[in-house]
């Protein structure tokens, strides 16, 4: 008998059950971050290196995944919602395999969850593959041997793996790079789900993207829910900075992207370093959540308003055309009316790119549920959150107004009908005809129409570059 390696054996053995269990179908709701999207791909890449392939009904599935968040009651009700809607279909069909993952399942073993949904097969803690693995594996005739090893493989290589795509090929990915959150601002229920700081080795980053790049992906996004604290968990460890140059030379990367960014985090240095680098888009995402110091202090956020105003002019001084983005959120316990007025004038004055807004939603754990009365009347809430939507809607329109007339480097992601669409630098949407296949390619367009929420223009042959 011919000798076969460990390696051969193993490819030999994941062959067979791809093809004991071909024509089986997975299907993934993902709600909540980007990185519950990480999460997805790695789960749908992992399903496909087991056999299974994607569908886009939830009721032709034999695996069903729902990727869940938690982070407002709104989005735990879609979750339950979700949830509840698939009680009728595994009671028709018993072998269908339901793994309920993520926020709402969080990193601690939840019986509350387990008792209330006794139809799901498979509960999975935020970005763990393994429970859905082990059980695939465990359930198979004849049975598989060394299940623990197999499936940290089958893992570890989905992690470096893009999954099969609907329509348009992936362009970009988002890679985590600390999972979990230590700093518990007090309305975030995120810290409890997800658990404390962990950040992966330089290396193993890298390798990922080294092997995205290898895939087609020209962009990735690194993901942190404080993504400038990378590396404050290991001793003696790197920094966001060092990160970002270590991926920075790797072939077919053509353009890094990082979120999201705590103000207290984000140093000079780190902005020098996103001035540097070519690959670094010129887009930061630091969520500043009230215009008001008694309020931040009460969200226990750990800067000031005048701390944030300085950071938001030394990142335009050094990244000339920087585009910013922030969260808000409106309506937190004891907000007054004059502290609600500081953060709209506050928004007014900084004409920031970009702001995600969010009602105060009580969330069961948080100091902010324990301590505080959730007091503002969601009418109230309501209108706060019109106001500062109104303001931002003309914002964005003037600031997208300023780029008619200018050329701007687009990375083409997709079609949408029959025009192309990308984003530029600073991750703006635009929209371009041409008949060629620009997919994946940086184009240069020159913008000819702005609305409040994309762009449109030409496409421009020559030079490429925003101005
Ligand atoms: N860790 C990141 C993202 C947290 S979740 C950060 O610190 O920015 C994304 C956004 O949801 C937050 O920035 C905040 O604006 C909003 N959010 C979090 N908890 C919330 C709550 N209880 N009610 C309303 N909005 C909330």
């Amino acid at each position: 008998m011919p000798y076969i390696d460990y390696q051969t054996m193993y490819a030999i053995q994941i062959r067979i059950i791809t093809v004991i269990i071909a024509a089986m179908k997975y299907y993934i709701w993902t709600s909540g971050c980007q990185m519950n999207v990480a999460d997805s791909r790695r789960v749908a890449s992992a399903l496909e290196r087991l056999g299974y392939d994607p569908t886009r009904q939830a009721e032709n599935a034999d695996v069903i995944v729902l990727n869940t968040c938690v982070v407002r009651q709104s989005a735990e009700n879609r979750a339950l919602g979700r949830l509840s809607s698939l009680r009728p279909l595994k009671k028709q069909r018993p072998d269908l395999v339901i793994n309920l993952m993520g926020c709402l399942v969080g990193v601690k073993d939840n019986p509350k969850i387990r008792k209330a949904f006794p139809y799901v097969d498979v509960f999975s803690a935020p970005s763990d593959l393994k429970p859905l693995i082990q059980y695939l594996m465990h359930s198979r005739r004849p049975p598989i041997s060394d299940i623990e090893t197999k499936a940290d493989r089958i893992i570890a290589e989905s992690d470096l793996t893009m999954p099969k795509n609907g329509k348009n090929r992936s362009v970009s990915a988002y890679v985590s790079v600390i999972h979990g959150c230590s700093f518990a601002c007090t309305y975030c229920i995120i810290p409890y789900r997800r658990g404390v700081e962990r950040s992966r080795p330089i290396c193993e980053i890298e390798a990922e993207v080294r092997a995205l790049a290898g895939q087609g992906i020209h962009e990735v996004t690194l993901l942190g829910q404080i993504v400038d604290r990378y590396g404050n968990d290991i001793p003696d460890g790197p920094n966001l900075s060092d990160l970002l140059r270590a991926i920075h030379p790797i072939d077919g990367i053509k353009r890094i992207r990082f979120l999201t960014s705590h103000p207290h985090w984000m140093t000079n240095e780190l902005i020098e370093t996103v001035a540097e680098l070519p690959k670094v888009c010129e887009y930061v995402e630091v969520p500043i959540q009230a215009g008001d110091d008694d309020v931040l202090k009460r969200m226990k956020r750990g800067y000031t308003v005048d701390e944030y105003v300085r950071l938001i002019c030394d990142l335009r001084e050094y990244i000339p055309g920087v585009s910013i983005a922030t969260d808000i959120i409106v309506g937190f316990p004891g907000e007054t009316e004059k502290q609600f007025q500081r953060t709209y004038n506050l928004l007014a004055d900084l004409r920031l790119d970009v702001v995600h807004l969010a009602r105060y939603s009580p969330r069961p754990g948080t100091l902010a549920y324990r301590r505080m009365d959730d007091d503002i009347h969601e009418s109230e809430k309501m209108r706060r959150f019109r106001a500062i939507e109104a303001l931002q809607t003309q914002i964005s329109k003037d600031i997208h107004a300023s780029y008619i007339g200018r050329k701007v480097e687009v990375l083409v992601k997709g079609k949408r009908h029959d025009r192309w669409k990308g984003r530029t630098r600073t991750n703006k949407l635009v929209f371009f005809e041409t008949p060629e296949d620009r997919l994946g390619e940086l184009v240069s367009v020159k913008i000819n129409w702005a609305g409040a929420w994309s762009l449109r223009g030409t496409p421009f042959l020559g030079m490429s570059g925003e101005p």
